[in-house]
């Protein structure tokens, strides 16, 4: 029976995770994969307080929101209709943009690092990404990017908060080298470029398990 995977896409906002979720999902798809790809923040009640504090609809402390993220992420793993480990039971391969390095990134440039590592532990305990992909693109790359496709910079998208955010995303992969895989790619190039990367590093992942043995 084919193995079936946990792939988070992470990087700082406009790097590019969404366009590359799609690359490599439909790849995954057309190699026979079962694809359920997902995002954070979520679009359940939980995250959608979230993103009304982005749009400064709501308003709310930092160690707010980190709480928010936590309860947020159990959800998306623990619920009954669609959550992860529900998808993954049935076989999907779940690709997701945004999981805890998010967290340990954005949450990390306002308080302790180590708080949120701690109060995410849960969501690791239940699952850990078979492979996290961090796109890694200049901060003021991707201010351009988001200020050519989008008309609302949110609150995450100052340009001197990317760099906090960039650096505590390095901060974190180190802390965490022995307990996560990490594959770093640099995201400041085509977009295709990237693609054949990821692709690259998922397909070395992928055969040990024997999922392409028929074409090998
Ligand atoms: P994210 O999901 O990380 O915020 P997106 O995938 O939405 O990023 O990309 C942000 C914007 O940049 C989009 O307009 C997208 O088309 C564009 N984009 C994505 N990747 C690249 C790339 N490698 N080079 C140039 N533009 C890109």
């Amino acid at each position: 029976m084919q193995k079936n995977y946990f792939i988070a896409l992470e990087g700082i906002d406009g790097s590019g995770k969404s366009t590359q979720v799609k690359l490599l999902s439909d790849k995954l798809k057309k190699e026979g994969f079962k694809i359920y790809t997902t995002f954070e923040p979520t679009d359940s009640p939980i995250g959608s307080v979230i993103k009304n504090i982005f749009r400064h609809r709501i308003e709310a402390d930092h160690r707010t929101i980190a709480g928010l993220y936590v309860a947020d992420r159990l959800d998306h793993l623990l619920n009954k209709t669609n959550g992860i480990l529900k998808k993954m039971e049935e076989g999907y391969t779940v690709v997701t943009d945004r999981y805890y390095f998010s967290s340990y990134a954005y949450q990390g440039t306002h308080m302790s690092m180590d708080w949120v590592i701690q109060a995410n532990s849960l969501s690791a305990e239940l699952l850990r990404p078979d492979l996290t992909i961090f796109i890694d693109v200049q901060p003021e790359v991707s201010m351009q990017r988001l200020s050519e496709g989008r008309d609302m910079i949110q609150l995450y998208e100052s340009l001197e908060n990317l760099h906090n955010v960039r650096s505590k995303y390095m901060e974190a992969f180190d802390r965490l080298k022995n307990e996560e895989i990490v594959f770093i790619t640099d995201g400041n190039r085509p977009v295709d470029a990237i693609a054949n990367d990821v692709w690259t590093k998922v397909y070395s992942l992928l055969k040990p398990h024997g999922t392409f043995a028929a074409k090998d």
